[in-house]
């Protein structure tokens, strides 16, 4: 069934149904391997919680934008809402659009990855096993791993001159918030939750390359 990707034939022959849509297949284990079952299916509450935390942490950064340009709202709204555009557009319309198309969860009936984007991504485009989405995301000043990076990190950067206009201890806070849920998403959850599981990480370049995704 993982015809995308070669020898992946074997995590589709685990003992959970081929479709993986029965009620076991929340979180269901599809591939023993030394560390950490692969999902097909990650668990409803995982996806929930992962996007729960991502969108948040938006949020938080374009609160931390908007607060630390309160006394010149011509520069801290656009730059805000720029932001957060930016931050949703890129994970929720070009990653479906340009890198999930090459990923094995594709081709995976019934399958759900840690983020739910193969799901959207099936709305919007045909897989596409040859394309170059997957395999180059980590390549390039402006690869998609950059610009997922660039949406965790850049209220800090984006916020820094406004805090320093005119400081606000709530503006810092919210900048120390962004800064401990980057280091808790990259350290923790990504590296802990998401990718040991990931039926993808065998040929995904940002394991390969040691990146945070
Ligand atoms: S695992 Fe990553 S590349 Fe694959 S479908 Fe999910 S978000 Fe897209």
């Amino acid at each position: 069934m993982l015809h995308l990707v070669p020898g992946a034939g074997n995590e589709s022959t685990g003992g959970d149904g081929a479709d993986g849509r029965n009620a076991a297949n929340e979180g269901a284990r599809v591939d023993e391997t030394p560390g950490a079952p692969s999902f097909r299916r990650y668990p409803l509450r995982w996806v929930l919680g992962l996007n729960a935390l991502t969108v948040a942490h938006y949020l938080v950064g374009c609160g931390a934008i908007l607060i630390a340009y309160r006394g010149y709202p011509i520069v801290g709204w656009p730059v805000g809402l720029a932001y957060f555009v930016f931050a949703v557009v890129q994970l929720y319309v070009l990653m479906p659009l340009v890198v999930c198309p090459g990923c094995v969860y594709r081709t995976v009936r019934g399958g759900r990855c840690a983020s739910g984007l193969n799901l959207i991504s099936a709305r919007l485009c045909p897989p596409t096993p040859d394309a170059l989405g997957f395999k180059e995301r980590t390549s390039g000043r402006l690869c998609q791993n950059r610009l997922c990076l660039w949406s965790l990190v850049g209220p800090v950067p984006l916020a820094l001159p406004g805090l320093v206009l005119s400081f606000s201890w709530l503006t810092l806070a919210l900048l120390l918030v962004v800064a401990v849920l980057t280091v808790v998403r990259l350290a923790v959850v990504v590296r802990r939750a998401t990718c040991p599981h990931c039926l993808a990480r065998r040929w995904c370049p940002v394991i390969r390359a040691g990146q945070p995704a």
